[in-house]
């Protein structure tokens, strides 16, 4: 199915280039989908066409972790009305569970390693710094689509 769905959306987006690797993410900076091309079945689909919903909808920046999940969000919306374009069906189940490891993430990042309060990112993506104890921490810039578990 993954060839199929490529091939359809070559056409209608033929300034995205496919390149296949070993997980599935949108690369804004080069317009690049990255897919894997050993994963098989509904979930490998709907993957990639999360992948192509980023691309479909020009996501290229966020700036902060929540605007992030807000494009997560719609890129499985947009993923969902493709799904349905292209009669692949449609696993809530599995969407939920993307989003809330995007969700669990993010908390992790934002929970202060000092006195565990919770706090909002500051206008700098790879550095929080706590409102209650004033500690500083640093984190990894937030991507599209981190690997989420083996896909089957
Ligand atoms: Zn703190
Ligand atoms: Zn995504």
């Amino acid at each position: 199915m993954l060839n199929n769905i490529k091939k359809a959306f070559k056409l209608q987006l033929p300034e995205i280039r496919f390149i296949s690797s070993d997980r599935f993410y949108w690369a804004p900076e080069t317009k690049t989908i990255y897919y894997d091309k050993k994963s098989r079945g509904n979930t490998a689909d709907l993957a990639l066409l999360h992948e192509i919903s980023h691309a479909k909808l020009k996501h290229t920046a966020y700036r902060s972790d929540f605007s992030l999940i807000q494009l997560e969000v719609d890129a499985w919306e947009e993923a969902k009305k493709i799904a349905n374009e292209l009669g692949i069906k449609i696993n809530l189940n599995h969407i939920e569970d993307c989003l809330d490891t995007y969700r669990d993430w993010m908390a992790k990042r934002s929970q202060c390693p000092n006195c565990g309060i919770r706090n909002l990112q500051q206008a700098d993506l790879t550095q929080y710094s706590c409102y209650n104890c004033h500690s500083k921490w640093k984190v990894t810039p937030s991507r599209f689509c981190r690997p989420y578990r083996a896909i089957v």
